[in-house]
């Protein structure tokens, strides 16, 4: 790995860390001396996601990532939490241990991680992943998880409501998105 400031070929390793399931590394340039981190994974068996349309497609992290950045975009969540839930899902499905999994499967997974990490998030994606077709559906599942939260713990009530414009936008897409 050269290193990214100034290209050199040579760092040394000034730490390293397992880290959900792989290894990080500290590294710095024996030429400018600049730190930069690599993460080293292990390459599992490949692993293959069954579409709706009943396609195959090899599993993909980078897309994963893209989808779940996606909905959260602009949303103040701590540094690295999207990345991890990436990496949660990606090593939970590897645990599951089975060559193909249904598209679906990832998609709950995807919406169980971001409910508890950030319910407009988990909005977004559920709209766009459940298909929403109207508004009223897109509220009970507003609704459902107040309601749920509510149950967990009662200092949630004080959530601020979705904002206004927020869900009129989401309703405008799927206006849109019906013609
Ligand atoms: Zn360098």
């Amino acid at each position: 790995m050269n290193c990214p400031y100034c290209g050199y070929y040579d760092s040394k390793v000034v730490d390293s860390r397992d880290v959900n399931e792989g290894i990080r590394r500290r590294r710095q340039c024996l030429e400018c001396d600049s730190r930069f981190t690599t993460y080293e994974r292990l390459q599992p068996a490949s692993l293959f996601v069954i579409k709706k349309d009943e396609r195959r497609e090899e599993f993909n992290r980078g897309k994963l990532l893209t989808g779940i950045r996606k909905a959260c975009e602009k949303r103040p969540l701590p540094t690295g939490s999207v990345d991890k839930l990436t990496d949660d899902i990606e090593v939970e499905l590897y645990r599951i241990g089975k060559a193909e999994i249904p598209s679906a499967t990832i998609g709950d997974m995807v919406m169980e991680g971001l409910k508890s990490l950030d319910y407009i998030a988990y909005i977004r994606f559920a709209s766009v992943y459940r298909e929403f077709t109207d508004i009223t559906a897109l509220k009970q599942a507003v609704d459902t998880l107040l309601s749920s939260e509510t149950e967990i713990s009662p200092s949630t009530s004080q959530l601020p409501l979705l904002p206004t414009d927020e869900l009129e936008g989401l309703a405008r897409n799927h206006r849109r998105n019906r013609k």
